[in-house]
């Protein structure tokens, strides 16, 4: 699960992370409430900033041509005038795609005097099995570029779960990153703070660019994240209902909520050949022999083990609300699994909706011939295959 910037800033932030003060805003007027205040408070200027999840906002373009999702203020009406053109308006970054996303929240905060910016991320090295902090002096910057084009600016330090980050360590990446003096205790200690927000909620990933060298109005210099984005381990959710509570639906693929609901593994993709399949490896196969014979499968679906029919009827409405899909392929292979419930979720789906596109199914295993007899007395038409190439190559056929 993803979160927005301030949730994730808020997190770090109990962990002892520095944050610059900002606030959230759901509304134009709880934005000027918010932008009041930090004037109030002294600030000479402050950062409107769109809350989506995709990077790149400040760079990014809103579909009105207003340009930049993260905008510097330097007064009440010049911010409540930003806020008011980002509110509700489709934000379109390198990473939201071309659709864009709508911005339904920003985050109000203080502009900081920035003297450099830096890269650093907690995340998983599968290969090494521990968690890594990394770490760039080329903040601000597309982290994969650098690391294709000079990887020797990109710091590396492997953790000890059972020890945590260690004091040593954040303060070697706080020198490799060029800090000097007092500056790499400090910076080393939010290293130290970011990597425990990584373990102690659970995160896949936790990164922030720019991590920035500041400068108060009496000239004191101090590390602070300026930006922040973190994901959640699904698995381990039950764990913080407090997290759980962040979670934004409308950032959401709304099929993908949908099928979440009665715990169906469900990816939308791109192709026009829906796919219902027990099992997430047998729902690979079945990807990639539909793409074996030239097809491109518009879903990834695992019903799982041991599917009711009302999670059969609730998957086949999933698949047939993408307007792209033009046939169906049903491969499932009973173990636990029972043919014939399968099938009467599928004869049943199929006449509620009054299903009109090629319906492709292959069956085997557990109480099959009840499973065929089923289908065969249903009066549905479709197309049957006995192996999972036959299966695929009259789908792909049936999709042209
Ligand atoms: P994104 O990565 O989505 O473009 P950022 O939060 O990184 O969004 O903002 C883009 C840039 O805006 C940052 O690299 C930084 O230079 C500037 N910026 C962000 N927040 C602040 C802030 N509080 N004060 C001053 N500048 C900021
Ligand atoms: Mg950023």
């Amino acid at each position: 699960m993803n979160l927005h910037e301030y949730q994730a800033k808020e997190l770090m932030a109990r962990h002892g992370v520095q944050i610059p003060l900002g606030y959230p805003a759901t509304s134009v007027e709880e934005a000027k409430t918010a932008i009041e205040k930090l004037f109030n408070e002294g600030h000479k200027r402050v950062v409107i900033k769109s809350q989506i999840h995709a990077g790149g906002r400040g760079k990014g373009t809103f579909k009105d041509g207003f340009q930049g999702g993260v905008h510097l203020a330097d007064s009440i009406n010049d911010a409540t005038a930003k806020a008011e053109s980002m509110f509700g308006n489709i934000l379109v970054t390198k990473q939201t795609g071309e659709e864009g996303k709508q911005v339904n929240r920003l985050l109000i905060t203080s502009a900081e005097e920035i003297k450099s910016e830096y890269y650093v991320a907690v995340l998983l090295d599968r290969a090494k099995g521990r968690p890594i902090i990394m770490a760039s002096a080329e903040g601000g910057m597309n982290i994969e570029e650098v690391a294709k084009e000079s990887p020797e600016k990109i710091f590396k330090e492997t953790i000890d779960p059972d020890l945590g980050l260690q004091p040593y360590q954040g303060r070697k990446i706080a020198i490799a990153l060029g800090l000097r003096g007092r500056l790499i205790g400090q910076c080393g200690k939010l290293l130290q703070c970011l990597y425990e927000t990584w373990a102690e909620c659970d995160a896949s990933m936790v990164e922030v660019n720019p991590m920035a060298l500041i400068e108060n109005e009496e000239g004191a210099e101090s590390v602070v994240a300026l930006d922040a984005k973190m994901s959640i381990d699904s698995n381990a959710m039950f764990r913080h209902p407090d997290i759980q509570a962040m979670r934004d639906l409308s950032e959401e693929d709304p099929l993908e909520v949908e099928a979440g609901k009665f715990d169906l593994n469900y990816i939308k993709l791109d192709g026009n050949i829906a796919c219902l399949v027990n099992g997430a490896g047998l729902a690979m196969s079945t990807m990639d022999a539909i793409k074996h014979y030239g097809g491109e499968p518009a879903n990834f679906l695992d019903v799982g083990g041991g599917a009711s029919q009302e999670q059969v009827k609730a998957a086949f409405e999933i698949i047939l609300s993408d307007p792209a899909v033009k046939a169906i392929l049903i491969n499932i292979f009973g173990g636990i699994m029972n043919c014939n419930t399968i099938a009467e979720g599928v004869v049943a789906a199929a006449k509620e909706t009054d299903l009109k596109l090629p319906l492709i199914v292959r069956l085997e295993g557990n109480n099959v011939e009840a499973g065929r007899v089923t289908l065969a007395e249903s009066g549905i038409s479709l197309i049957t295959a006995s192996s999972l190439a036959e299966a695929a190559q009259k789908s792909v056929e049936a999709a042209k």
